[in-house]
């Protein structure tokens, strides 16, 4: 150990107290040890998510250094033959993703119910690793990120745009477990996805990826349909936020549709009165997908009737595991020639978290990530 990386530190964004101001402060870096990777980190992703944790709407310890998306490069490893999740070798120098969560393995969800997803002692960087534990770098809007040994790590395959792999970084694994374990999308089915924020964009591409006839994006507004048709997402596009009547919106699906409804409708808006409007886009004997209620907004108003008459399959999917971001960086080659991804993501400069965050808020970027540039001599 030479004496600079001895002394090595590593600027993070911490989360101190809901609801006020972020703060940029500087913690060492240490080496890692008993199978852990430091990672210095090029891009933390800023997810709907982070807002809510900043707003103290889930509970959470803290300081926490936020961030629960990220890309960096393999900075120091402590294992005798590493090798990444897809059993490659591992080695300084690799541009790698992790997954946020570690799942225990040990509690009922994880052992009798397989669903590591819904594990009671899920540990997750950015969320639930306070300053206050040690190490302090346990999320990805950091120079430097220390990962536990039991981290899924994967190497990105070679040649993928950096930028391009984070645009869905979140977004692309919560949609990965949803079609994957929940409800997968059936070859030639139309499909409408609520909602155009970057899991509605997830859904969509990945419905047209898995063969579905129509992908109908229903959402808004006008500038964020545009991002996603340059980015070659979904086949139908509709305003849903600037119609004067949402009903004409759900008129126009159904026109779209024979007057039958979608074989297949995901919710991934996050508006709870969304799900009146989505089951009335579902065909009879369909099914509605419904992922983007992560965070509680409350009650909605909705006719029991419609399931049964319909025969309805509705189906919940919550966040995803390691496996689902092993999957989406192997699916990343195949999305990126089809779509550009690129197109959807703005880069601020670490210490611009601030503004970053805000263009978040206001919801005038599609998916904002934090330039870390960690691994500088
Ligand atoms: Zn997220
Ligand atoms: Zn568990």
């Amino acid at each position: 150990v030479t004496k600079a990386e001895s002394t090595r530190r590593g600027r993070a964004v911490v989360l101190e107290k809901f609801g006020e101001p972020l703060a940029l402060r500087e913690f060492e870096v240490p080496r890692a040890v008993n199978g852990a990777t430091v990672v210095a980190c090029k891009y933390g992703g800023i997810c709907g998510t982070d807002l809510h944790l900043h707003q103290g709407h889930l509970p959470i310890p803290i300081p926490l250094v936020l961030g629960h998306e990220g890309l960096g490069i393999v900075h120091d490893l402590d294992s005798e033959a590493p090798r990444d999740a897809n059993g490659a070798p591992l080695a300084v120098g690799d541009v790698v993703m992790w997954a946020s969560s570690i799942a225990c393995g040990q509690c009922v969800p994880c052992r009798l119910h397989r669903e590591p997803t819904l594990c009671e002692n899920r540990r997750t960087y950015g969320v639930n690793r306070s300053t206050v534990e040690e190490p302090a770098l346990s999320g990805a809007w950091a120079e430097y990120i220390y990962l536990h040994s039991g981290t899924t790590i994967v190497k990105l395959p070679p040649g993928i745009d950096h930028l391009a792999a984070m645009s869905l970084a979140c977004a692309g694994p919560t949609m990965v477990h949803a079609l994957y374990e929940r409800r997968p999308v059936r070859l030639g089915e139309t499909v409408v996805v609520q909602g155009s924020g970057p899991v509605g964009l997830a859904a969509a591409a990945l419905a047209q990826m898995s063969g579905a006839a129509h992908v109908i994006l229903v959402g808004g507004p006008a500038k964020r349909l545009e991002l996603a048709a340059k980015a070659s997402i979904a086949d139908t596009r509709l305003n849903i936020i600037d119609a004067a009547d949402p009903d004409e919106v759900v008129s126009e699906v159904l026109a779209l549709t024979d007057g039958r409804g979608a074989d297949l409708v995901i919710e991934c808006t996050g508006v709870p009165s969304s799900l009146a409007q989505g089951m009335a886009m579902a065909r009879r004997g369909g099914s509605y997908l419904i992922i983007g209620q992560y965070s509680d907004a409350g009650d909605t108003e909705l006719n029991p009737h419609q399931i049964v008459r319909r025969q309805l399959d509705v189906v919940g999917s919550w966040a995803f595991h390691g496996a689902h971001v092993v999957e989406y960086v192997r699916l990343l080659p195949a999305l990126l020639a089809r779509f550009d991804l690129q197109s959807l993501v703005t880069a601020y400069a670490l210490d611009e978290f601030e503004a970053a965050l805000e263009m978040v808020a206001q919801g005038n970027v599609m998916k904002a990530v934090l330039a870390c540039a960690g691994g500088r001599p």
